[in-house]
């Protein structure tokens, strides 16, 4: 299939991918814009996470269609993926725990063709975003509470000067007031421009922080819509928010 003209970041056409033998996303279609935080919602075991792996090319698709800006991203590796600009912040942070929080956040910014300015300039910026980083800039990650290390991965992913950041789990294992700050903080990013695919367990946080939202069951999308109109959804509220129809 030829790239098609558009200028979505993610497209996604029936795409297929899973582990070995073991079939995971069946036909996924899917489109994330620029400037939009877009949630990905579902039960546990619906696949959010593996779309995410497939995403960044951790994982091999194998059917199916993946195009960003028209470019076709299908079969790409993951350094090629994160060289265009798709970076995933994982579930579990996965950072390198024995080195400093600044070392971890130049680590984001690796691959890029920047200059020193450059990165220092994004380096302030994400300690302006989250100042509980600055102070502990010279710590090891390592000893980082369970919100900062989320803190740090969030700002790895930024010094990566992401096309579209994709966060899996904001918010697990983390104390609502934690959580509500980096709920402002991805406000404030993304009032500044910063595009993000997120995949939260808590639905009211995603549906009420989103512009848009997807909903995955078993490998499949099976509703998507605003935030607003998924909240007002009887179905949705039913299965995933805990209440019954009224
Ligand atoms: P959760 O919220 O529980 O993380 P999820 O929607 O992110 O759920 P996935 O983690 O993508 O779901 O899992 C989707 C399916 O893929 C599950 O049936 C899971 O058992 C399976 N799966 C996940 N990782 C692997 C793996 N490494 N090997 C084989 N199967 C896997």
């Amino acid at each position: 299939m030829p790239p098609v003209a558009s200028s979505l970041i993610l497209e996604l056409k029936g795409l297929c991918a899973g582990y070995g033998e073991i079939q995971v996303l069946w036909g996924i279609d899917l489109e994330v814009r620029h400037g939009e935080i877009t949630a990905l919602i579902g039960s546990n075991g619906a696949g959010k996470t593996t779309l995410m792996r497939a995403l960044s090319g951790l994982i091999p698709t194998t059917a199916g269609n993946y195009f960003s800006e028209g470019r076709d991203l299908t079969g790409d590796t993951a350094a090629e993926i994160l060289a265009h600009g798709i970076v995933h912040v994982p579930e579990g942070r996965r950072l390198f725990g024995a080195m400093s929080v600044e070392e971890n956040l130049l680590m984001g910014a690796y691959l890029r063709d920047a200059s020193r300015a450059e990165i220092n300039r994004d380096l302030e910026q994400v300690y302006a975003t989250f100042p509980k980083l600055r102070e502990r800039r010279r710590q090891a990650a390592a000893t980082l509470s369970g919100g900062e290390q989320q803190m740090c991965a969030i700002g790895r992913g930024l010094m990566s000067a992401p096309l579209l950041l994709m966060i899996d789990e904001l918010s697990l294992g983390l104390s609502p007031l934690l959580v509500d700050q980096l709920v402002a903080a991805l406000r404030e990013l993304n009032a500044g421009g910063t595009s993000i695919l997120l995949v939260e367990q808590d639905v009211t946080i995603a549906l009420d922080l989103c512009h848009r939202a997807f909903v995955m069951d078993m490998g499949r999308i099976v509703r998507s819509g605003s935030g607003s109109e998924l909240l007002a959804d009887p179905i949705v509220r039913d299965a995933y928010l805990g209440v019954l129809h009224e």
